[in-house]
């Protein structure tokens, strides 16, 4: 490894050498700051030194930065991702009697944040091909819930999964028809790109999470809306500031505690120097993972218009419980994402789909992710490759 020179990471190195029979983690975040130790404390100690912990100058220049990445006009960091789901309901007035259409294949931090703003979400089934909201399902829902009138159709919260944006430009033409809102759940996608053009700008409002899992993540929880709206963004600032204006001792809405702490914006401004990289690094071990599994298992998709933040790397297999109990048995963590569609989880039997969901149904039984970081190395990849291929053989 290079000498690391004080305020600079040292360049893209692996997570070290690789011994044949060490366990293999899911994710690495150590490697990762072994790789940027003296920009991430130097970022830090300015922080704890300034003592501005709240609304510190690193705020703006986070969120600044976003912005220029996602191509669009306004970033505003928040507490979190589901946060930011809350906060871009609210902003749209969206609550009691509201629907908002919802994957049931997605991680529970999306329904919640609908029920959480007073709204009721409505499960819509997956693409086979994607994993992602199936348009025609949606468009199917959003007729029947018109129809049964109890609730006012009002927004679709697109869910970006594993790190690959949603078809955004067939789920904008079914909400258009109806007037609705597309918020985009880009939780586990910033970084990614669809005809060209990165999360934060395929949707009128997006949210983006950065828990220390995802693929821009920070020292605990953190997250982030994106909007072109000026309008739009000021009023999110406000509702993450207990709903104040430049006033601060008086309330115009009723808001929220949901702002980004600066510590967490200085640890994102230190990683972003290297997002690029790592992306590339993300990018390389999906394509040595799609070279090595072709005719094993069925490949994550990789739609030709996309580009997945690889926030997980998924694949399907028959006897999928069997074969990850084989690869811990080898010392390689895998992981379910999701064992069981939202639909079928106990908070949500209020939200009782008015069809079923066999898509998600029966993904929930196949997928599996594999390990995936930017500082794995070839070595472990093809040592999970070897694993898996033999325990599917085998099972
Ligand atoms: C992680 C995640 C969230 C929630 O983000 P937090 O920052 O953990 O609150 C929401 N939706 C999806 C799809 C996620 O993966």
């Amino acid at each position: 490894m290079a000498e690391a020179q004080p305020g600079h990471a040292v360049p893209l190195a692996d997570a070290g050498e690789y011994a044949a029979d060490e366990a293999i983690a899911f994710v690495d975040i150590g490697a990762q700051y072994r790789r940027l130790k003296p920009v991430i404390d130097a970022r830090i100690e300015a922080v704890l030194e300034r003592g501005a912990f709240i609304n510190g100058p690193e705020i703006d220049e986070l969120e600044r930065a976003l912005a220029e990445r996602a191509n669009c006009a306004a970033a505003v960091g928040v507490s979190s991702g589901t946060d930011a789901l809350v906060i871009a309901l609210r902003g749209e007035s969206i609550g009691a009697g509201d629907a908002v259409f919802v994957p049931t294949f997605t991680y529970m931090a999306s329904a919640n944040a609908v029920i959480l703003a007073g709204a009721t979400p409505v499960f819509v089934d997956v693409d086979e091909q994607t994993y992602m909201l199936d348009p025609a399902d949606l468009a199917r829902r959003i007729d029947h819930v018109r129809h049964d009138r109890r609730l006012r159709p009002r927004a679709v919260m697109a869910v970006d999964l594993f790190g690959l944006p949603a078809d955004y430009p067939a789920i904008a033409a079914v909400a258009a028809r109806h007037g609705m809102t597309v918020i985009a759940d880009a939780a586990q996608s910033f970084g990614g790109r669809r005809d060209g053009r990165p999360v934060g700008s395929l949707a009128p409002i997006t949210a983006v999470s950065f828990y220390p899992s995802k693929p821009l993540a920070c020292y605990g929880d953190g997250g982030a809306l994106f909007s072109d709206d000026a309008a739009r963004a000021e009023l999110w600032r406000s509702l993450r500031t207990h709903g104040t204006g430049d006033d601060r001792m008086q309330a115009q809405r009723v808001g929220m505690n949901a702002r980004l702490d600066s510590i967490q914006a200085a640890v994102l401004l230190a990683k972003l120097t290297v997002f690029d990289d790592e992306l590339a690094a993300r990018e390389r071990l999906a394509r040595l993972y799609d070279a090595r599994l072709d005719g094993e298992v069925v490949l994550p998709p990789r739609p030709a218009n996309a580009e997945s933040a690889w926030a997980l790397y998924s694949i399907l297999t028959e006897n999928r419980d069997g074969v990850a109990a084989a690869m811990a048995a080898a010392g390689i963590t895998t992981a379910v994402y999701y064992p069981h569609p939202l639909h079928r989880q106990p908070a949500y039997r209020e939200q009782a789909p008015m069809a079923p969901l066999p898509v998600s149904e029966a993904l929930s039984r196949r997928i599996l992710s594999l390990p995936m970081h930017p500082y794995m190395g070839e070595d472990r990849a093809h040592r999970i490759c070897d694993v898996l291929i033999y325990a599917i053989r085998r099972s």
